[in-house]
C-alpha cells in the first residue's frame, strides 16, 4: 500500500510555481493576483481561506482577502464582484462557499467573470470542461487528477466509482476520470443518497472516490482488494483532547481500509492541499493568459 501524500505533491506544485513567478518577476513581469471574498465568520472558511491565501504568498502571488458581514446583501457582494471583474490587476476571484441562506450562490457565482473564475464554477468553464476544452477545472478535483498523475497511477480502463455528485467535487471528478486523457479513460459510476447497490458497486471499483461528507463511510468491507481510494471529505468531529475541540474525519475508514489498497490518501494530509495547489495553478493560467502569453505572442 502506498499512500498519496498530498502535502508531498502539493509542495512540488507549489515550488514549481515559486520558481517560475521569481523568474517573471525579476523580468519586470505581471504577478497573479488572488482576490478571496470570504462571508461571515465560518470556522472552516476561515481556515480554508487562510490557507489559501498563505499559498499565494508562498509562491509569490498577490493576494487580496475582502471580509463581509454575515448580512451583507446580495446587491452589494454582487457589486463586489462586479468590482474586481473589471479591475485589471486582478486575475482570479473567489468567493468562498457556503455562502449565507439570504444569498444564492447560483448568482454569486454567475457574477464572476468566466475568465477570473479560478474556481472554475461559472457555467460556462464547466461548460468547456465537459467539452474536454482548455478551461479553469474545479480545484478539487483537479487536485486529485493532479495526485493521480505525480504518483503515476495507472487510470486506463479502470472502473471508478464516484461517491457524491455535487457540483463542486463528486460531479465534475466523475466527468475528468471519464475524459479520453490521461490520468482518466476509466469507466465511471456516479453514486449518491439514492444509489440502492452502493456497496456493491463499490465492491467492482478499482478506483474510489469518496466525497460524500460522512464520516467514516466507506470501510473494509466496500472496498476490493489492490483498490485505489482517494478520501475527499473533511469533517470536524468534537475532540476534547485537542486544542481546537475537534479533529478531521475523512468519509474513509482508514485504519481498516488502507491495508486491502495499493494507493490511499490520508485525511488531513491528502486531497485538502492538492486543492489548494490547483487553486494556485489556476490563477497562475488566469494570469498567463493575459499577461504572458500575450507578451510571448506579441
Ligand atoms: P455535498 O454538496 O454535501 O454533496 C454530498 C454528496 O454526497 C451528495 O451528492 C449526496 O447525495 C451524497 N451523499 C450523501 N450521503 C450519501 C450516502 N449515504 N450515500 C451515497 N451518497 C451520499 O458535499 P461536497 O461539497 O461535495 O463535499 C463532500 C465532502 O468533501 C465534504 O466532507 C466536504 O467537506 C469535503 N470537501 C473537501 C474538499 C477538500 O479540499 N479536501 C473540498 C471540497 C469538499 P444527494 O445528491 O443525493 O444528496
Amino acid at each position: 500500500m502506498q499512500i498519496l501524500n498530498g502535502r508531498e505533491a502539493a509542495q512540488a506544485i507549489k515550488d514549481s510555481l515559486k520558481i517560475k513567478i521569481a523568474q517573471l518577476a525579476s523580468q519586470g513581469k505581471e504577478v497573479p493576483h488572488l482576490a478571496a471574498i470570504l462571508v461571515g465568520a465560518n470556522g472552516a472558511s476561515e481556515t480554508y481561506v487562510a490557507a489559501k491565501v498563505k499559498a499565494c504568498e508562498e509562491v509569490g502571488f498577490k493576494s487580496t482577502l475582502i471580509r463581509a458581514e454575515e448580512d451583507i446583501t446580495a446587491q452589494k457582494l454582487l457589486d463586489t464582484i462586479r468590482e474586481l471583474n473589471g479591475d485589471p490587476d486582478v486575475d482570479g476571484i473567489l468567493v468562498q462557499l457556503p455562502l449565507p441562506k439570504h444569498i444564492s450562490e447560483e448568482e454569486v457565482i454567475n457574477a464572476i467573470d468566466p475568465g477570473k473564475d479560478v474556481d472554475g464554477f461559472h457555467p460556462s468553464n464547466v461548460g468547456r470542461m465537459v467539452l474536454g476544452q482548455s478551461t479553469f477545472v474545479p480545484a478539487t478535483p483537479y487536485g486529485i487528477m493532479l495526485l493521480l498523475e505525480h504518483y503515476k497511477v495507472e487510470t486506463k480502463g479502470k472502473h471508478a466509482v464516484v461517491i457524491g455528485r455535487s457540483n463542486i467535487v463528486g460531479r465534475p471528478m466523475s466527468i475528468l476520470l471519464s475524459g479520453n486523457s490521461n490520468p482518466g479513460n476509466c469507466t465511471v459510476t456516479l453514486c449518491h443518497s439514492h444509489t440502492p447497490n452502493l456497496k456493491e458497486l463499490c465492491l467492482k471499483a478499482d478506483i474510489i472516490i469518496a466525497a460524500l461528507g460522512r464520516p467514516e463511510f466507506v470501510t473494509a468491507d466496500m472496498v476490493k482488494d489492490g483498490a485505489v481510494v482517494i478520501d475527499v471529505g473533511i469533517t470536524r468531529v468534537e475532540d476534547p483532547s485537542k486544542k481546537s475541540g475537534f479533529k478531521l474525519k475523512g468519509d474513509v475508514a482508514y485504519d481498516e481500509v488502507a491495508p486491502k489498497c495499493s494507493f490511499i490518501t490520508p485525511v488531513p494530509g491528502g486531497v485538502g492541499p492538492m486543492t489548494i495547489a490547483a487553486l494556485m495553478k489556476n490563477t497562475f493560467k488566469s494570469c498567463a493568459q493575459k499577461h504572458y502569453e500575450e507578451a510571448e505572442g506579441s
